[in-house]
């Protein structure tokens, strides 16, 4: 079965600049902004510009110079926001998908998470 992207996400809203963002660094394939409702003194969305609805999608759909883009614009956001391995404390990387991985928002995209300790990688719900 195909992936169905929806073209109303919060995130192709943004990409559209219909709706306002804190953009932290941008490519032609990726936009890098940041969270409204940061989790860390750090929390940065890397998404890319295509449309794909989740990581599975974009892995397995999209081009290679749209994963390159995507991957070289985490990696300039790690190291400008200074929690890249080579300057900084280090840092994590999520991404969830679909109803298990408890995605909200259909537009694949990573969270960069740092500058503070994140605490156990899974904490499940009872
Ligand atoms: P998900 O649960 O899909 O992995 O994460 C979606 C993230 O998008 C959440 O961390 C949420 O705070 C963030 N988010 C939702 N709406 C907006 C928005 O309008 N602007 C920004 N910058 N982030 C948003």
């Amino acid at each position: 079965m195909a992936y169905s992207y929806d073209d109303n996400n919060i995130f192709a809203k943004i990409l559209r600049k219909e709706i306002p963002s804190d953009i932290v660094a941008e490519n032609d394939h990726a936009l890098a902004f940041r969270d409204i409702s940061p989790k860390a003194p750090t929390h940065v969305l890397v998404i890319p510009k295509g449309k794909y609805v989740s990581f599975d999608d974009f892995a397995a759909n999209a081009p290679a110079d749209e994963i390159t883009a995507f991957m070289r614009l985490c990696a300039q956001v790690a190291k400008s926001e200074g929690v890249s391995l080579d300057i900084g404390n280090g840092f994590r990387a999520i991404t969830n998908a679909g109803n298990d991985g408890v995605q909200e928002v259909p537009h694949f995209h990573l969270h960069i998470l740092g500058g503070r300790m994140m605490g156990p990688m899974l904490l499940l719900p009872e």
